[in-house]
């Protein structure tokens, strides 16, 4: 008999403490920077845009910090989350590797993005804010963070690409659903808006806008605040949840280790939240292998070049040392909206200088084409970024078939692909893109890389 299909922990099994990986780098994280002055950041100096709690965590040495009781119960609605084995998918691969999946896909918005934006919503409740700003492209933050916004009695204003405002209507009816107010940017309702729309009024909006517009309402407000889905430390901290439950269910399908765990990496959230826990024992000795998984046609962990870069298209935000493509890079259409951010954590970029993250790309047709295989056989629609990793676990489970070797892979299901089923009608209509490597947009963005 195989053993159980799907590995459940029970509720009183949550994790209560977040792991905070900055205390155990190979080295100390470089400071973020002031674009003004050139000098570190102080804490302060966010102190307009976040709240105290999230800019402590964000620079905190404390290896374990505390859920709150009454996270830990919002969390309880759709966590743990289950493990599943994935035996179908290894049979059609005829593979001897053990492949698991964390499946973050259950969550009410359809992703792993709520574990931090209920944290965030919760923490700038406790500090008196009114209302949380932010910026979405295809929906899928803006769509968490209005749900986490409605839990805690907040309002929301999101500021939606109005492209996709336009031609993705669900993801902003879902926004609406929970209580939001949708935007789309740019609006005339800031100067970063105003601005834009005055040189062109049918300007489609890009992400870079979006934020920009997000961060000045939430500065020009006291009772506002800004909120982030991706990139930051603490955005990682609150997203570990998601490996320190693994580690426990893999415990008991009886694996003492994934030898490898892998996840799709846009600003590198669900990547660092799946892989951190296992990052520490590696850093203690085991032997584990992590492969982040990025689209060819945005490529910062393989591409980029590890320096200090702004956060926005604008150049607005605070300077980040990472892995990064330029932040005037505009990376073409891709299908998985959730990956086309220029930059990379931080703290996932400075693994993979150390070596202790690997990194690999893929085209957009292999992508989706073991995103059908996927579907097919663990019955699961993945979304485009999830199919990303998924590609990758294949080709290493392909590798194991050869080799003859049983490894354990891990893998974290980031989200389904319900509302992404036109990428699906592309891909099966034989009509979507493998954009060319932009080499040339690449090597032009690097050239604005700011002087620190
Ligand atoms: C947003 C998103 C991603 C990419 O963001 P990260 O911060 O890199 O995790 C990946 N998968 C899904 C389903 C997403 O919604």
């Amino acid at each position: 008999m195989e053993r159980d299909k799907k590995i459940f922990l029970p509720e009183s099994e949550i994790p209560q403490r977040w792991y905070n990986i900055l205390p155990d780098l190979p080295e100390p994280l470089p400071p973020p920077i002031n674009p003004a002055t050139k000098e570190p950041l102080k804490p302060e100096e966010l102190a307009k845009i976040f709240p105290m709690e999230l800019i402590k965590q964000e620079a905190s040495q404390e290896r374990w910090i505390e859920i709150p009781d009454e996270l830990l119960k919002v969390y309880r609605m759709w966590r743990p989350t289950p493990l599943h084995r994935a035996y179908e998918l290894e049979k059609a691969l005829k593979t001897p590797a053990r492949i698991y999946y964390k499946n973050e896909s259950v969550s009410p918005p359809g992703s792993h993005k709520p574990n931090t934006a209920v944290a965030q919503a919760y923490f700038n409740k406790k500090e008196g804010i009114k209302r949380l700003t932010t910026e979405t492209g295809a929906g899928q933050w803006g769509s968490a963070l209005a749900f986490a916004c409605n839990l805690f009695g907040l309002e929301c204003t999101v500021y939606m690409v109005r492209v996709s405002y336009e031609q993705k209507p669900y993801r902003k009816i879902m926004m609406q659903t929970w209580g939001a107010t949708v935007y789309p940017s740019p609006t005339n309702l800031t100067n970063s808006g105003r601005a834009i729309l005055q040189e062109d009024p049918d300007s489609p909006g890009s992400l870079g806008v979006a934020i920009s517009e997000a961060v000045e309402d939430a500065a020009t407000h006291d009772d506002a605040n800004y909120s982030l889905g991706s990139v930051l430390n603490h955005v990682i901290l609150h997203q570990t949840i998601i490996g320190l439950e693994a580690e426990k269910q893999l415990q008991i399908a009886g694996e003492k280790k994934p030898d490898i765990v892998i996840g799709c990496v846009g600003g590198g959230s669900n990547f660092g939240g799946i892989t951190m826990p296992f990052v520490r024992r590696r850093l203690q000795g085991e032997d584990i292998r992590f492969i982040a998984v990025e689209p060819s046609a945005c490529p910062s962990l393989t591409k980029g070049l590890y320096r200090y870069d702004y956060g926005d298209v604008a150049g607005l935000t605070p300077l980040l040392m990472m892995h990064t493509l330029g932040h005037k890079f505009i990376p073409p259409r891709l299908h998985a909206g959730g990956l086309r951010y220029h930059g990379m954590a931080p703290i996932v970029s400075l693994l993979a200088k150390k070596g202790i993250v690997e990194a690999v790309s893929y085209n957009q047709n292999p992508v989706f084409e073991a995103a059908i295989l996927f579907a097919k056989t663990e019955g699961i629609i993945p979304a485009p970024e999830t199919a990303h990793a998924i590609k990758a676990v294949i080709d290493e489970a392909i590798k194991c078939r050869e080799t003859g070797e049983e490894k354990c892979i891990l893998f974290n299901f980031s989200g389904h692909g319900h509302f992404d089923l036109s990428a699906y009608e592309a891909y099966l209509a034989g009509k979507l893109v493998d954009y060319e490597y932009p080499e040339e947009k690449i090597l032009e963005a690097l050239k604005e890389l700011p002087v620190v």
